[in-house]
C-alpha cells in the first residue's frame, strides 16, 4: 500500500514538472485510415485516439488535446482558420501552456500556418504537423511528426520562430513553406529561403531565425478574394467573369516577374475600374516579382494601372494576405503596396 502510495506521489510530481503543450487536431491523412472494403482514405482517428499512438509524449510534457475538427484540409477554409487562431490564442493565455501543436492536412497546410503567422497574437511557438502516410500504412509518418513538434515545443532554440510547419524532422516559416511533392514524406520545403532548422533525437537544431513578422486583426467578415492561374493564350474571358461576380479582390498567377498578355491586362483594367484590388504574383517557384517590363501586361504597366506588384508570395498565400489587409485600406489599393513589399 506504502508502495503504490509512493508511486502515485512520485508520477504527479514528476507530471507537475512536464512543460504543458496544446494540441489541436483537425483532422487529415494524420487522423486517416484505408477503409478495406474501397481502400478509401477516410476520416477515423479522434484526437484523442490519435494522441493514443504517441505514448512517449507523456515521457516529455503534459498534453492538453483540443479535437478541434476532423476534415481532410481540403475542406478547410479561410473561416475555419480564423475559428482556430482565437482558440490557439485563448488557450495559450494560460501561463501553464508553453505553446501548441497543430495537426492538420498538408495539402492546404501551408495556408493555414501562414494565416495563423498572420493572425496569432501570441509569442508562443506554435507548430504545424501531420501526415503523408495515413494510420494503417506501414510507413505510418504521424507519430513522430507529432513527437518532433512537441520536442521542438518545448525546446529553448525554437524561440521567435512564430508559427512553423515541422514534418520529416525539417522545420520551415510559415511564410515560406509550401508543399513540394505529392506523395512523398520530405514535401515541405521553404525553397531559396531555406529550413529555420531541423530536429533529431529530440534535439532542435536551428539554421535561420524567422526573416519577417506581420501581424493583423481579423475582421469580422473576411472579404471575398478569387486566385486566378494565368496561362498563354488566355482570352481573359475568365477574368472578367470573376470581375463580374462581384468580388473585393483577385490575385493574379502571372508570368515570370509579374507580366501577363494583352487580353489579361485589358481586363485586370477592367477589374481595377470597378474598384477591385488586383495582385500581381507569379507561377514561378522562387524569386519576387517586380514592374520591370513595360509592354501591354507587362509589370511596369501593371503597376501604372493600379495593380499590385511586390513581394515573393506565392499566389495562395498572397490571397490570405489581402483578405486580411483589404479592410485596411478602405478601397485606396495603393496602399497595399506596403504590405506586399517584404522579403
Ligand atoms: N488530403 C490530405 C489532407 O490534406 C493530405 C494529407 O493530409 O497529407 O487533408
Amino acid at each position: 500500500m506504502k508502495k503504490i502510495l509512493f508511486f502515485i506521489i512520485f508520477s504527479v510530481i514528476k507530471a507537475s514538472a512536464l512543460p504543458t503543450v496544446a494540441i489541436f487536431t483537425t483532422g487529415g491523412t494524420i487522423s486517416e485510415k484505408t477503409d478495406p472494403k474501397t481502400n478509401d482514405s477516410i476520416p477515423a482517428l479522434s484526437g484523442e485516439e490519435l494522441i493514443a499512438n504517441v505514448p512517449e509524449l507523456n515521457k516529455i510534457a503534459n498534453i492538453k488535446l483540443i479535437d478541434f475538427c476532423n476534415l481532410d484540409s481540403s475542406q478547410m477554409s479561410p473561416e475555419i482558420w480564423a475559428n482556430l487562431s482565437k482558440k490557439v490564442d485563448e488557450t495559450l493565455k494560460d501561463p501553464k501552456i508553453v505553446g501548441a501543436v497543430i495537426t492538420h492536412g498538408t495539402d492546404t497546410m501551408a495556408e493555414a500556418a501562414f494565416f495563423l503567422e498572420l493572425t496569432l497574437k501570441t509569442d508562443k511557438p506554435v507548430v504545424f504537423t501531420g501526415a503523408m502516410k495515413n494510420s494503417s500504412d506501414p510507413y505510418f509518418d504521424g507519430p513522430a511528426n507529432i513527437l518532433n513538434a512537441v520536442f521542438q515545443v518545448i525546446s529553448n532554440k525554437s524561440k521567435n520562430w512564430g508559427v512553423t510547419v515541422n514534418l520529416n524532422q525539417y522545420i520551415n516559416s510559415a511564410r515560406y513553406v509550401e508543399k513540394t511533392n505529392t506523395t512523398n514524406m520530405q514535401t515541405f520545403e521553404s525553397g531559396e529561403k531555406g529550413y529555420l532548422g531541423y530536429i533529431n533525437d529530440g534535439i532542435v537544431y536551428r539554421f535561420n531565425d524567422r526573416l519577417y513578422k506581420q501581424k493583423f486583426n481579423i475582421p469580422e467578415k473576411l472579404p471575398k478574394v478569387i486566385l486566378y492561374a494565368d496561362y498563354s493564350g488566355a482570352d481573359g474571358s475568365l477574368l472578367k467573369a470573376a470581375v463580374d461576380s462581384k468580388v473585393d479582390g483577385i490575385v493574379i498567377e502571372s508570368f515570370g516577374s509579374g507580366n501577363v498578355n494583352a487580353d489579361v491586362y485589358e481586363n485586370i483594367k477592367y477589374a481595377i475600374s470597378k474598384q477591385i484590388a488586383v495582385v500581381i504574383t507569379t507561377r514561378v517557384l522562387y524569386g519576387n516579382v517586380f514592374p520591370i517590363y513595360g509592354d501591354k501586361g507587362g509589370g511596369k504597366e501593371l503597376e501604372k494601372i493600379g495593380a499590385i506588384v511586390r513581394g515573393n508570395l506565392r499566389g495562395p498565400k498572397a490571397r490570405l494576405l489581402l483578405m486580411l489587409t483589404l479592410p485596411l485600406v478602405e478601397k485606396n489599393h495603393k496602399k497595399l503596396n506596403k504590405y506586399f513589399s517584404v522579403p
